[in-house]
């Protein structure tokens, strides 16, 4: 190993956890997957359900996640948080996983650059709805660096996020540009009322609940 690769091989990460299960959401639902969470996020979602992301967590060398990532033997990964991006080392990781072959997604807040990820990730971009209380951290000038293979997501607390998440939607012609997923928040906002506002408006997005908490409810390392 010539010293510039092993140098970057030493470099670390903070990881909340590392672990194996069904992909809940996204393009992806349903594929197994080994999902590396990062610790941190610079924002508080009034709905966050991965507080426990925000602290603590331990320092893992690339290799060290690399190989334990491998042992699950899955082909899609799932790097997420709290914020992956806010540890500028996420983008090295990204890259490391796209050359070890396997499918790779990146679940990013959307008040983050994701300019600088490399291309053969899947991006899946959160922008804030106004019940988050973090809509003014939306970065629009992402939109820009969608690729037709990333998801731009709103997760919808009630009927104002659901307008807010329509225009948009049409203001930023979201939906020529990849695919639009619609979640609701459980427990805030009725599955079957999003569905039927997507099908009055008949509106170019995906609805989506999420799997894992429909299989596992709350459960961490799910
Ligand atoms: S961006 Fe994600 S991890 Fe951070 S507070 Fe919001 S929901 Fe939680």
């Amino acid at each position: 190993m010539d010293a510039a690769v092993e140098g970057r091989s030493a470099e670390r990460l903070r990881i909340t956890e590392i672990f194996h299960s069904l992909q809940g959401e996204a393009d992806a639902v349903g594929w197994r997957t080994v999902f590396v969470r990062l610790t941190g996020c610079p924002l508080r979602c009034t709905w966050c359900d991965t507080t426990y992301s925000f602290h603590g967590g331990e320092w893992r060398d690339l290799d060290g996640i690399l190989a334990e990532v491998a042992s699950y033997d899955a082909r899609h990964v799932c790097v997420t948080g709290g914020e992956p991006l806010a540890q500028k080392r996420c983008l090295l990781l990204l890259q490391r996983l796209c050359d070890a072959g396997y499918e790779v997604s990146l679940e990013t807040s959307g008040a983050l650059d994701v300019a600088a990820v490399d291309p053969r990730v899947r991006k899946v971009v959160d922008f804030k709805a106004p019940a988050s209380g973090e809509q003014s951290r939306n970065l629009w000038a992402n939109v820009e660096h969608l690729l037709p293979h990333d998801q731009v997501k709103f997760v919808l607390a009630n009927r104002d996020d659901y307008d807010w998440a329509v225009d948009c939607l049409r203001a930023q012609a979201l939906a020529e540009r990849c695919q639009v997923l619609f979640s609701p928040v459980q427990g805030q906002l009725a599955p079957a009322a999003l569905a039927e506002w997507i099908l009055a408006d008949r509106l170019p997005v995906r609805f989506q609940m999420q799997l894992h908490k429909l299989l596992w409810g709350d459960a961490k390392g799910r």
